[in-house]
């Protein structure tokens, strides 16, 4: 730390001071951003928040951040809880996105961009997994061919949530089928509204339609679209997916206000048996013991991996583990949710005097949260692989050229 960076306790107290007279009381939380309206409204809060100086609190200053510490921003976030803050923002375009071309951008695509996006005035996605399979990333096959001085992009992306509003997508494509499949890929930054890009709103079991797929047909992109190197995409997508994970798993210094996504600091399952009446029942009271006891873990374990991280101590992979904990708790969460509720979690009508129905939609979403930014599987191996050092996955496909992989018709 700097000798003149602002002390963590004044900069908690001047942001508590300005939280309070600039934004509104949060609202409740209505699930996943189905409207370009909310888009609009977490662009417009983004705005404020720059325009006061508190956005980008670790991304550097010559990008349009404040250049200040992990502890700085846990601090605004914690102040930030009661307050209607962007918090749509954070995954992936600032987490994941911004923080990917903040390492791997060129200087030109940094200045270009992250201002833009710490303003609120850039949505950005991810466009990684393909109808064919996400897990298998290094497996895809949408293709960018170099075509005189651009590259024609062919193929389709899917799952790429709230591509429908974003403005740019990170798309990682096959430039060279001579080498093995990790080998040829390029990630490109891509303009949603390039001339060949459709995209179609995809709906879930939830009725939520945030999800999207994309289908390019000859989309044209200039060498200044290529992040990273050409044919070096894996090292883009790795540095990725590791936000990614650390986004999830709660561990990311670029994620602001966003309490972890299910239960906040205490578990919802004491709220739940308070608004249901079920406080004096012994095995409701035993459940919410194991569901807040889970709750403490979660955070011991982030404030843990965070530290060893930062410290050097531990690999950045090993924000898999604090991915892998946060999906297995939403997992008991949810279902404690559903087993504390019994019949009212699915018989919820509008109208009624306790409102239980988004335990029911938690429930029918809750596989997502063991897919979302890579599998728990995946995460698993991660965890062997590059963490414990576990010899890796054997993959008949590794050290063949990608065109001789014989994949589905
Ligand atoms: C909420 C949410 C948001 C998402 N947002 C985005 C986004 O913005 N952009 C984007 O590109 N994608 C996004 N995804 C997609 C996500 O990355 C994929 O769902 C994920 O990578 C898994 O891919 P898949 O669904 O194709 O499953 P598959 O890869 O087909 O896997 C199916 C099952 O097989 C298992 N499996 C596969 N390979 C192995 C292995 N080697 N070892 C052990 N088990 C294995 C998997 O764990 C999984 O259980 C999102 C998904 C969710 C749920």
């Amino acid at each position: 730390m700097t000798t003149d960076m602002e002390p963590v306790t004044e900069f908690r107290a001047r942001a508590r001071t300005w939280l309070r007279d600039n934004l509104p009381p949060a609202p409740p939380d209505t699930g996943p951003p189905d409207s370009k309206e909310e888009w609009d409204r977490a662009r417009e809060l983004q705005r404020k928040l720059y325009d006061a100086g508190f956005a980008g609190i670790c991304f550097p200053e010559e990008y349009g951040g404040l250049g200040l510490t992990p502890a700085h921003q846990a601090a605004f976030t914690t102040e930030s809880y009661p307050y209607e803050m962007p918090v749509i923002l954070n995954v992936p375009t600032l987490s994941i996105c911004a923080a990917t071309l903040l390492e791997l951008g060129t200087e030109e695509q940094k200045r270009a961009h992250l201002p833009a996006v710490l303003r609120g005035d850039e949505v950005l996605v991810q466009l990684l997994s393909e109808p064919s399979g996400g897990s298998d990333l290094a497996g895809l096959t949408t293709r960018a061919d170099r075509d005189g001085d651009r590259w024609i992009l062919n193929g389709s992306k899917i799952w790429s949530s709230g591509a429908y509003a974003a403005d740019y997508g990170l798309c990682l494509a096959r430039t060279n089928w001579d080498v093995p499949k990790h080998r040829g890929l390029t990630m490109f930054l891509l303009p949603i509204g390039a001339p060949g890009v459709t995209v179609q709103r995809i709906k879930q079991v939830t009725g939520s339609t945030e999800f999207c797929q994309e289908f390019f047909d000859d989309v044209a992109l200039g060498d200044d679209a290529v992040v990273g190197q050409v044919d070096n995409g894996w090292e883009a997508a790795s540095r990725l997916l590791q936000h990614e994970r650390a986004a999830i798993g709660g561990t990311s210094p670029y994620m602001s206000g966003a309490r972890p996504h299910i239960g906040g600091e205490d578990s919802p399952i004491l709220e739940i048996a308070r608004r249901l009446d079920r406080l004096d029942d012994m095995r409701v009271r035993e459940d919410i013991g194991e569901a807040h006891a889970m709750m403490v873990v979660r955070d011991q374990l982030i404030a843990h991996i965070t530290h060893g991280i930062t410290a050097g101590e531990l690999p950045p992979a090993a924000g898999s583990i604090t991915r892998l904990f946060s999906a297995e708790n939403s997992w008991l969460q949810t279902d404690m949710a559903v087993k504390v509720a019994g019949a009212d979690a699915v018989t919820h009508a509008p109208g009624d005097p306790v409102d239980t129905a988004e335990i029911g939609t938690d429930y029918l979403f809750r596989a997502a949260w063991s897919l979302a930014g890579g599998s728990t599987e995946m995460a698993r191996n991660v965890i062997s692989e590059r963490v414990l050092g576990m010899p890796r996955e054997s993959a008949a496909d590794r050290d063949v050229p990608f065109k001789e992989v014989r994949r589905g018709r």
